[in-house]
């Protein structure tokens, strides 16, 4: 059993339609405990941060563009396997080819405007939690 913690973003898309406790919900139902979180509206130096290994990319101006156009919600989330597993309940980045049941599925608009981001390996989660909490902020 590997006990995992990935980082996650409730992207603009989704607090503009007041998801949060929707998206919460389906994280806590896949068994996934939610161990810090906060609502911050990013700005455009955090995003291209954020961002950084997009950039270049043709949709790069476009996606630090909608990160940063309203609060987005940060969030450590721990349990087995938590990199994959989130990725899993997250669905593909283009909702169109997500599958039934999935956050993106369910709530995305777009490939753009996805509703929630979630770390792709162990390094990148510790690389991407580090940028957005203190080690005393996260309570598992
Ligand atoms: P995330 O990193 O947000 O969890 P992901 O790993 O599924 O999503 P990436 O390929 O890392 O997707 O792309 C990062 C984000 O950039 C996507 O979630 C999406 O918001 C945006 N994005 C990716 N591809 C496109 C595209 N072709 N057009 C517009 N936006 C895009
Ligand atoms: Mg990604």
């Amino acid at each position: 059993m590997t006990i995992q913690r990935t980082f996650s973003i409730i992207k603009p898309d989704a607090t503009n339609r007041n998801l949060t406790g929707a998206i919460n919900a389906k994280i806590e139902a896949a068994g996934l405990r939610i161990v810090a979180q906060k609502r911050v509206h990013m700005t455009k130096k955090q995003a291209e941060t954020f961002y950084g290994v997009h950039a270049g990319k043709p949709f790069f101006d476009e996606l630090v563009s909608f990160m940063t156009s309203a609060p987005v919600v940060v969030q450590v989330l721990e349990g087995e396997n938590a990199i994959a597993k989130y990725r899993e309940v997250m669905g593909a980045t283009n909702p169109a080819n997500a599958e039934e049941g999935t956050i993106r599925k369910e709530f995305a608009l777009s490939i753009g405007e996805n509703s929630v981001h979630g770390s792709d390996a162990e390094e990148t989660a510790k690389i991407e939690i580090a940028q957005w909490f203190s080690g005393n902020e996260i309570v598992g």
